[in-house]
Formats: structure tokens, C-alpha cells, sequence
């Protein structure tokens, strides 16, 4: 593994250079938010919370985090499962509507995370200031936030030309600023139709958009800076990337992160027995409904050859049964 400490060099050729005017907004979504939560407990004080408020938080937090692990993630930047065009369609808005940005750029940073891991190039790599105690503070908050100001995004034409060549993705990919918009009222609407008041109408834009977006951005964020740091690495994987089980239910299963480095097309991240992967078993569902066709779902003997310790194959979802079957097939044949 070769981690590099002479990160300010940037890449040659694919660097994105943003605008200041474009750095104030991205810096209006990415700290508005996070800001807002400071409100959290007073509005709880004053019992701005209801249990039509609660119902949306969690709403919108599924649909768009599952926009963004499913849609975003495992199926527009690394084709873990084939579907419909209806159903793309819905991954795409559903994903959008968690700001993380377009859907362009999105796919374009992470497909160049993932050949740069913890390299020079890498948009978020934690150990980009180094390995002492203080660079990584420093490299653990530029892996959480800091990078999306930075020059060193990918560009969408080397990284993402399918998804920008798409004319169902390019319609939701120029209807950003109305979605921007549209992720903090919709729930408001929706609170302040249910109660049928003003006040329903700013708590339910207040927790099922401003905290409900903030909390899906930490999340995933967690995943480009505490998933490349802390937890377990049971796989060989040229990267620091690593397995966080506490994250697994906030993430959907993305913090089984060590795994998805090492096979990134994978549409099950939490391959081993126990992990929880409430994605992988969403897929599954898309799956027997028909949505979901050449679902690349995990090879257990081909995992186990990537495992440090092999006496670990065991722990393998389907391992005994893909090893039951192999044996069953070979007496057959011989
Ligand atoms: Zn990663
Ligand atoms: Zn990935």
C-alpha cells in the first residue's frame, strides 16, 4: 500500500476549479444544515416536535438515503445491479433530493476515489496531511467536509460521461435547483397539510428536511472520513479502508467499507455472517419484484481468497453452501 504524504500536488488534467460565488453556496448546503442542528434541542425544549414531524424525518431520511446507497452508490457509479427506466428514475430523484450535489459529479468523485484510494488524485483521502497524530485531525475533517471546497473534485467527462450522456439523468441533473428547494418544502408541505397549520408547516420542514439532511450528509460523510481511519480491515485492500459496525444502520450498510473497497461492484457490502446491509437486502427486494436483474451479489469463494486471515472464510455468507455445492458438482462429475 502505497500511502502518499505529498498530496498538495495535484493530478495533472482532471481538476475542477470552483468559482468563489460557487464555493458560497456549496458552503450555504454543506454548513446551513449542520448549523441548524444547534436548533435540535431547543425546539425539543419548546416541544416543536411532533410525532407527525418524527414520521417525516424518518421518511425522508430512508428514501434519501437509500437514494443515495442504492441509487447513487451501488447502482449509478458502479453498476451493481441492472433495472428499469422507471425505476432509475426514482434512484435518481430519490438520491438528489439528500443534496449531496448532481448526480453528475456525485458518481464522477466517487468512481475517482475509488481509483485513487488514499493516493494523490483521492477527492477525500483522511491521510492526505500525513500520519502523526494532529494531520490526521486535520485529514479527518478535510475527508468529512473540507474536500468538497477543494480544486481536486473529478470532472464529469472523465469520470461520470455515461451518466452525463443519460437524457433521463441530464433532465433530474438540471432540476437541482428545484430540488434543492423542493427536499425542504415537501416536507413542510406535507406536515403543515397532516396538522393542518402553520406551525406543522415549519417543524415538518425543520425535521424532515433541514435535520433530515443534515443527518443523511454526516452519514455519508462518515463514510469518506471515518471508514478510511477507525474499524476493522478484514480484507486485503490497497487503501485504509475499513469496517465501522456502528455505522451500519445509520449508512445502510455502506460502513462495511473495507469489503466494498476490495470488491467495489458488489451489491452486498456486509458480506460477512452478522453484518446488517439493509441496502443489499433492499436490492434483494427489487430483485424478486422483478426491478432488479444481473445483480452482481457476492462470491463467497472468490472473497475468501482476499480475506488476511483465511481461517475467516467461514464467516462468509453462503460459504459452507458454495463450498457444499462445488463438492456436489465435482462428485457428480466424477
Ligand atoms: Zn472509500
Ligand atoms: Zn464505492
Amino acid at each position: 500500500m502505497a500511502l502518499v504524504q505529498d498530496f498538495e500536488k495535484i493530478d495533472e488534467g482532471d481538476a475542477l476549479f470552483l468559482s468563489t460565488p460557487m464555493k458560497i453556496t456549496i458552503g450555504i448546503f454543506v454548513i446551513g444544515p449542520t448549523v441548524a442542528l444547534l436548533g435540535v434541542i431547543p425546539m425539543i425544549y419548546w416541544g416543536l416536535v411532533s410525532w407527525v414531524d418524527l414520521g417525516l424525518f424518518l421518511g425522508f431520511w430512508a428514501l434519501t438515503a437509500i437514494g443515495v446507497t442504492v441509487g447513487y452508490h451501488r447502482y449509478f457509479t458502479h453498476g451493481s445491479f441492472k433495472t428499469n427506466r422507471a425505476v432509475k428514475i426514482a434512484l435518481a430523484l430519490m438520491g438528489s433530493y439528500a443534496l449531496e450535489g448532481s448526480i453528475n459529479q456525485w458518481v464522477a468523485d466517487h468512481r475517482k476515489h475509488h481509483k485513487f484510494s488514499d493516493e494523490i488524485g483521492d477527492p477525500h483521502s483522511p491521510w492526505r496531511f500525513g500520519t502523526s497524530r494532529k494531520a490526521i485531525a486535520k485529514g479527518l475533517v478535510f475527508a468529512h467536509m473540507g474536500w468538497l471546497f477543494s480544486e481536486q473534485q473529478a470532472t464529469v467527462d472523465q469520470y461520470a460521461p455515461d451518466i452525463r450522456d443519460d437524457k433521463d439523468l441530464q433532465r433530474i441533473n438540471n432540476a437541482f435547483p428545484g430540488i434543492v428547494v423542493m427536499t425542504f418544502l415537501l416536507p413542510g408541505i406535507i406536515g403543515g397539510l397532516i396538522t393542518w397549520s402553520w406551525i406543522g408547516f415549519l417543524t415538518g420542514m425543520f425535521w424532515g428536511g433541514v435535520v433530515r439532511v443534515a443527518f443523511v450528509h454526516h452519514v455519508t460523510w462518515s463514510i469518506n472520513s471515518i471508514c478510511h481511519v477507525f474499524g476493522k480491515r478484514p480484507f486485503k485492500s490497497r487503501d485504509l479502508s475499513s469496517n465501522v459496525n456502528w455505522l451500519a444502520i445509520p449508512s445502510f450498510g455502506e460502513s462495511w467499507h473495507n469489503l466494498h473497497h476490495v470488491d467495489p461492484t458488489c451489491a452486498r457490502h456486509g458480506v460477512l455472517k452478522g453484518q446488517i446491509d439493509p441496502s443489499a437486502g433492499l436490492i434483494r427486494v427489487l430483485e424478486r419484484l422483478n426491478l432488479a436483474s444481473d445483480v452482481r451479489w457476492p462470491k463467497p469463494e472468490r472473497l475468501a481468497k482476499k480475506l488476511i486471515d483465511p481461517s475467516m472464510a467461514p464467516r462468509i455468507r453462503g460459504y459452507d453452501k458454495a463450498l457444499a455445492a462445488k463438492a456436489a458438482a465435482e462428485s457428480v462429475g466424477a
